[in-house]
């Protein structure tokens, strides 16, 4: 039976007040899985949701399931510390995280769900000379990239953020890369956003529901078992993150990806003094403020491969003790939870969008430590992908065959240790 799903506005709110709240309908359904669809997007986190949003909403393509071992928006979309920028050097880059941002913009009137984009602003410190070298190149490639960037003085740094110290003791703050339109978005909003139009359009978001297999016949995929069952498919994405390799042995290619926690805490919520998003990568620490209150920070990534989804105490210590030397007055807060995240890192810490040695099979990964940022415009990039069997300019240049002919696209500036 089709479900009639509740557009979200002040009268359905008002409405819906008057009759005490009882005829809200599920956000998403919860089917059991069919034994085929045209396309199995596995993982769904923000890109494999945003993935299947653009093939309904852009190419009309409905039999499509998400498959997802745990709770959709579990992975790294629910566990990272939000902040949007597209102030990246390359022009590649640049296009894509730019075209996301502007997404970004308008996500919660296109998802009809408050995904609480707020650009508030994001500065990169410069704390060395060789740092303000670096950002006055980026700010000058973003203004031919047409991305409002500027490089801006310490003083205008303490104008718009007054608690940060600039005369640090081992680094003083010399400058910063600002971008006014940049900001932080709701996580959890983000995915359910999406799960909840994907459903609308008839999509099945199929939870705890593991992939075991990846099924081919004379090197073209045929489906996937899974934890519940065989499902066939006509053309699988796989939108994994740092869970790709996993992905890409079953179906018995390699990719070049390592797998490493990424880990970020929280303070104690405290009253509002923090407006910006500031990033302070050579001490190794960024910092926000919540709707609540609390202090979001993010730290560095495990220097080993692993696959620990959780937090461990030197982090704490090295984030914490990086970002008092910038941030005197969070001394004395106390820390409220801790957590980390399994991303997928390549050696030029650019993104895979990308065809595969299997037919039909295409990857979605490598966003690293910075792809939340990325969601609406790598699902449009990869929707782009499935539904035509090519990419498009967005897509193209993240391609697995750069790493074969040697076309990097460094971004270890912009995301070696940036979010
Ligand atoms: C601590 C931390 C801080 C971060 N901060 C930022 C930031 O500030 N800004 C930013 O832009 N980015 C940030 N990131 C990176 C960002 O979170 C990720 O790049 C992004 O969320 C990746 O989204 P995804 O949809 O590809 O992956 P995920 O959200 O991880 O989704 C992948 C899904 O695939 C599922 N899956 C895996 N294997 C299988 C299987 N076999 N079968 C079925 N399902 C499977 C997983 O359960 C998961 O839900 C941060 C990451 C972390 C960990």
């Amino acid at each position: 039976m089709a479900i009639q799903f509740n557009r979200y506005s002040a009268m359905s709110l008002a409405r819906e007040a008057l009759r005490g709240h009882a005829g809200w309908k599920e956000a998403w359904r919860s089917p059991e899985p069919a034994t085929s669809y045209d396309i199995v997007v596995v993982g769904a986190g923000g890109h494999g949701l945003a993935t299947a949003y653009h093939l309904a909403k852009n190419y009309g393509i409905r039999n499509v399931a998400i498959l997802e071992k745990g709770w959709l928006g579990g992975g790294n979309t629910g566990r990272n510390t939000t902040i949007i920028r597209s102030n990246y050097l390359q022009d590649d880059s640049a296009a894509i995280y730019e075209k996301s941002r502007l997404l970004y913009e308008s996500l919660s009137q296109e998802l009809n769900f408050n995904v609480m984009f707020s650009p508030r602003g994001v500065m990169m410190l410069a704390q060395t000379h060789h740092e303000v070298r670096g950002y006055i190149r980026t700010a000058n490639a973003n203004l031919n990239q047409g991305i409002r960037t500027e490089f801006i003085s310490a003083d205008k740094v303490k104008r718009l953020c007054p608690i940060i110290s600039i005369d640090g003791p081992r680094y003083p703050v010399l400058g910063a890369l600002w971008q006014p339109r940049g900001g932080t978005a709701r996580h959890d909003a983000v995915a359910w956003g999406y799960a909840r139009a994907c459903s609308e359009m008839g999509l099945h978001i199929i939870e705890q529901c593991r992939v075991t297999a990846v099924n081919s016949s004379g090197g073209r995929v045929t489906g996937v078992e899974t934890t519940r069952g065989p499902i066939g498919c006509s053309k699988l994405a796989v939108v994994v993150a740092g869970h790709s390799g996993e992905l890409a042995e079953m179906a018995g290619f390699r990719l070049p990806i390592e797998s490493v926690a990424l880990q970020a805490l929280v303070s104690e919520p405290v009253k509002p003094c923090l407006d910006v998003v500031v990033m302070a990568n050579t001490v190794h620490g960024y910092i926000s403020q919540s709707d609540k209150g609390e202090l979001v920070i993010g730290g560095g990534a495990d220097g080993f491969n692993n696959y620990t989804q959780r937090g461990s105490f030197q982090h704490v210590e090295e984030t914490v003790r990086a970002l008092v030397e910038t941030f005197p007055i969070i001394s004395r807060l106390r820390m409220l939870r801790q957590w980390g995240g399994i991303v997928d890192m390549t050696g030029d810490r650019s993104p895979i969008i990308s065809k595969t040695p299997v037919e039909n099979l295409f990857v979605n990964c490598g966003w690293g430590t910075g792809g939340f940022k990325a969601i609406p415009g790598s699902g449009w990039a990869m929707a782009e992908l499935v539904a035509n069997g090519e990419p498009g300019n967005l897509a193209a240049p993240f391609g697995l065959d750069r790493f074969r002919e040697g076309r990097f696209i460094d971004e270890s500036v912009a995301a070696g240790v940036a979010h």
